[in-house]
């Protein structure tokens, strides 16, 4: 990315030129303190010669011999400092480098991930509007379009905008924030199992699964309506992805200061390949398993993991192919448990 390139290389100037200021102030000084201390040590050598009780003789050209070493000193010294300020020029700009990576690299993965799903979401609203348009199309250019055929296009139209609908609200539900604990209390988590079967309920009626529910009154400290919503996710897909007739068994036991909340079902499993990717956004299991028998886009488990994650929780789940899938939910108990 463009922008995170040159912020890198502007940081990498920024500390560079902070290091280079403390090494060429620290010449600076170096060099002066020298100076000062050789001219000083002539002085007391002088002082010497003059102080002594019999003169010592002048050999000719001795002060320019002493001049022409001060010189070379200085010179030398000079050299050296120079040569010092280029290896902390060179050093110095390899590790701003690195520093400079280093601290933008957060910024630059969040700007990654949020580019990722920008262009993930807008390729999920691409899909139902492009099948919208052409129905509509096609439609206009019917020289013998009838009310009939009017109606069912409107009819199809009005799902494509239910799912677009769903869709609009899953990304809102991602990207909303919701870590406010001052609206928190104290939930039962049977009363929380209760209302989100209270939800699923018509969709179970209508496939003839028994919601087998043993969840028993734990406190735990969250937000009601996302509790709700969690579970709901974790019932809905456990229907949607068995068969008709089956059933789906919630559970709950305490460990410590954790109560592990499952929802176990006898569907269609999920691949162990697929598994550490089902809380990814926009992640729907093998396509043609799924997408054909499901609506869905992928977020609903994201959603979850989003709201395990802020309740302090965890979230995982295994699975047998065929035979049914566990997701469990760990959350901390409340204090007066
Ligand atoms: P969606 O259900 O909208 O596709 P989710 O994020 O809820 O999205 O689930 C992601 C994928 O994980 C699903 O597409 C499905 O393949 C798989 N999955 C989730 N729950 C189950 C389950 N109980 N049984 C089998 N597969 C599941």
């Amino acid at each position: 990315m463009n922008i995170i390139r040159s912020a890198v290389f502007q940081l990498t100037i920024w500390y560079l030129a902070i290091i280079m200021a403390l090494s060429i102030g620290f010449s600076l000084v170096l060099y002066r303190v020298s100076d000062i201390e050789l001219n000083r040590g002539l002085r007391r050598q002088q002082d010497i010669f003059l102080n002594q009780a019999v003169p010592v003789p002048r050999l000719p050209g001795f002060d320019e011999f002493r001049q022409t070493q001060i010189l070379e000193s200085r010179g030398h010294l000079q050299a050296n400092l120079l040569l010092f300020n280029l290896v902390v020029l060179l050093l110095g700009g390899a590790a701003s480098y690195f520093l400079a990576r280093r601290t933008l690299r957060p910024i630059a993965e969040a700007m990654e991930a949020q580019s990722r799903f920008t262009a993930d979401a807008s390729h999920e609203l691409r899909t139902p509007l492009t099948a919208m348009q052409t129905e509509i199309e096609v439609a206009l250019r019917d020289p013998l379009l009838t009310k009939e055929i009017a109606e069912g296009l409107l009819k199809s139209n009005l799902e494509e905008v239910a799912k677009l609908k769903a869709l609009s609200d899953g990304l809102l539900r991602l990207t909303r924030e919701d870590g406010q604990r001052d609206t928190w209390e104290t939930l039962d988590i049977k009363t929380i199992a209760d209302e989100a079967i209270g939800q699923v309920l018509s969709l179970a009626t209508t496939k003839e699964i028994a919601i087998d529910n043993h969840i028993s009154n734990f406190e735990v400290q969250g937000d009601r309506v996302s509790l709700v919503e969690l579970l709901v996710i974790l019932i809905d897909n456990a229907i949607k992805y068995s068969d008709a007739k089956t059933t789906v068994k919630l559970t709950s036991h305490q460990r410590g200061q954790t109560v592990t909340i499952a929802v176990i079902d006898q569907g269609h499993g999920i691949k162990a390949s697929d598994l550490p990717h089902i809380f990814d956004r926009f992640y729907r299991a093998d396509p043609s398993r799924s997408k054909e028998r499901t609506n869905g886009y992928g977020l609903g488990l994201s959603i979850a993991k989003k709201i395990v994650d802020v309740h302090g929780g965890t979230i995982d789940a295994k699975s047998v192919l065929d035979k049914g899938s566990t997701f469990f939910v760990r959350l901390p108990l409340a204090s007066n448990n």
